[in-house]
């Protein structure tokens, strides 16, 4: 095999709490994530050359070390020598620094097309082990589908697949970053935590109007302050029949959950509109093994 093209699809938080911080600085967390039909394809090639070079069709991502393909490639040879040289290019759509795992899901991309590639053999569970070495949430894109994810991100637990929805993603034209929002954070007393618990049980019973009356996302307390657009987008979904409205990972995309795909358009036709440079990306719930 010379070459391989492998989908990588984007994550969104359908709710996201934060339990405290560690001593080696990360942060333990409670999550509930869900892939969304949207994905970069990623593929490997093969080369004559003893390097790994990375391409994308995106000229501002970095291509070196600092791409999370590039230390996919690193991680996956520490453990599996690879004799050759590789290419990978990033066809990427997913947007770029969104709080959609966009970087985590091409390492994943790479880790499983490495893995066919070289007949590795590796199982699923020692993928994610060197995965959480790249990013923690590079383990749950490595599952994908419905999962609680707990620990750093690295503590994964398939739950029941999420009720049939659309799903619209909005994404201002501004970069938050992780690090501020986690810095910021002040998990004291008067914080209301998101029922992570209650929105599994809603996602067991498949009842969509429960769970999206129940999400939300603690990080939302430090970036809609912050940028206010962020709020704005929340409120304008819901004006637009969105069940419900949340910003996804450390943001700064908002997804709203909808139960016709009128109305989703609808509010996507809303969006599009609007001269701001933002992004709307209409889409759906994504399971591992749909037919696409
Ligand atoms: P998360 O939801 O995991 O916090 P994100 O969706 O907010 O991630 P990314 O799209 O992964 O953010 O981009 C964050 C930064 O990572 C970008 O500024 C970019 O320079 C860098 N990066 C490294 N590799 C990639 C990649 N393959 N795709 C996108 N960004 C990448």
């Amino acid at each position: 095999m010379n070459s391989i093209t492998v989908k990588a699809y984007a994550k969104i938080n359908i709710g996201l709490d934060v339990l405290g911080k560690r001593p080696d600085g990360y942060h333990d967390v409670s999550m509930i994530m869900q892939s969304v039909d949207l994905h970069d394809t990623v593929t490997i090639r093969k080369t004559r050359f003893k390097s790994i070079t990375v391409d994308t069709n995106l000229y501002f991502l970095p291509t070196d070390r600092r791409n999370l393909a590039y230390k996919a490639v690193e991680v996956f040879d520490g453990h599996h020598p690879i004799r050759c040289g590789l290419n990978i290019f990033i066809n990427k759509r997913i947007p770029v620094a969104a709080g959609l795992a966009g970087g985590s899901t091409d390492a994943a991309a790479v880790l499983t097309g490495l893995n066919k590639m070289f007949q590795a053999g590796l199982s699923a569970e020692e993928l994610m082990k060197l995965g959480v070495r790249i990013g923690a949430d590079v383990p749950y894109c490595l599952l994908m589908g419905t999962a609680l994810s707990e620990g750093i991100g690295e503590i994964l637990k398939p739950i029941k697949p999420l009720p049939d929805c659309h799903i619209l993603l909005v994404k201002p034209n501004i970069s938050v970053s992780t690090k501020y929002v986690y810095e910021n954070l002040r998990l004291n007393d008067s914080i209301r935590h998101p029922d992570i618990p209650a929105m599994i049980e809603a996602i067991e019973e498949s009842d969509l109007y429960r769970l999206a009356s129940l999400m939300e996302n603690i990080l939302e307390t430090i970036t809609i302050k912050e940028y206010p657009i962020i709020g704005g987008i929340k409120e304008k979904m819901k004006d637009l029949n969105a069940l419900a409205s949340v910003m996804s990972g450390s943001g700064p995309t908002v997804f709203g959950i909808f139960d016709s795909r009128q109305k989703a358009e609808n509010a996507y036709r809303f969006f599009k509109s609007m001269d701001s440079g933002m992004q709307a990306i209409l889409t759906k719930p994504y399971f591992p093994g749909n037919m696409n």
